[in-house]
């Protein structure tokens, strides 16, 4: 017999605003108390977790530790809210669980991210992202290469800025429904 494994679904806090409806969807949803303080109280989203319609689950300290290291080794810590992180995290935490875990997001930094780390993403409202960005740490002057961790932000060398820059860009494809 051919068991095919439940999707479940993440939630982020922009499905708050695209006109996502929690109370129409199949799949078991979740989202993190961190999305949930930071949405609008009359949002569709919050009236869902307040019903349990959505459930709020905290990731473990180990997937939000783990991802937050991922996060910075690809330089992306700046653009990723304690939300953002959470949801990857919750994510992360879920698809090790064996479930079919899909996030649902509008931000680009966030599918950019999740993209990076091999979880599966979609978006409700606005279009997709159409490129994985990975980015490095460079001096703006002299070009140095800096490690992800380099903990300030001007160049030993030369005294340049040190900037956080696309080093490289895949094309991608949405993961759909
Ligand atoms: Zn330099």
């Amino acid at each position: 017999m051919n068991r095919k494994k439940r999707r479940v679904l993440v939630l982020d806090a922009t499905v708050a605003y695209s006109g996502y409806d929690p109370f129409m969807v199949s799949e078991e949803q979740y989202t993190t108390s961190n999305v949930a303080s930071e949405i609008r109280k009359d949002s569709k989203l919050a009236i869902a977790i307040n019903l349990g319609v959505v459930k709020v689950r905290e990731p473990s300290k180990d997937a939000i530790e783990n991802i937050v290291k991922r996060v910075r080794e690809h330089c992306e810590e700046p653009n990723l809210s304690n939300a953002d992180m959470s949801i990857l995290a919750l994510a992360y935490e879920l698809s090790n669980e064996g479930k079919d875990t899909l996030i649902i997001s509008d931000d680009y930094s966030l599918q950019n991210m999740a993209k990076i780390l091999g979880l599966k993403i979609s978006r409700y409202g606005r279009p997709f992202i159409r490129h994985i960005l990975y980015r490095v740490k460079i001096c703006e002057k002299c070009k140095r290469k800096y490690d992800p961790d380099y903990p300030g932000d001007t160049c030993e060398v030369c005294g340049g800025k040190i900037l956080s820059k696309v080093a490289r860009r895949v094309r991608v494809h949405e993961e759909g429904h």
